[in-house]
């Protein structure tokens, strides 16, 4: 059974999940209990956090509407 790691949004703590491929996209509460959680791609396995960037996030203000 694959491992899916997982980290808490709420308290920003990870962890590991056995589950059935099947239910592989199914939601995973923290040990804490918290339900705020997103899956990592723990099959890549490089150590570096992947961070989708929405819309601009680097140095210009153009991608956020302050500009114009
Ligand atoms: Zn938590």
């Amino acid at each position: 059974m694959p491992t899916y790691e997982f980290r808490c949004r709420t308290c920003e703590d990870t962890f590991d999940v056995q589950r059935p491929m099947s239910e592989s996209s199914s939601p995973a509460s923290c040990p804490a209990g918290h339900p705020d959680t997103v899956k990592l791609l723990s099959m890549a396995g490089i150590g570096g956090t992947q961070q989708a960037a929405p819309g601009g996030g680097g140095g210009g203000c153009c991608g956020g509407g302050c500009c114009g």
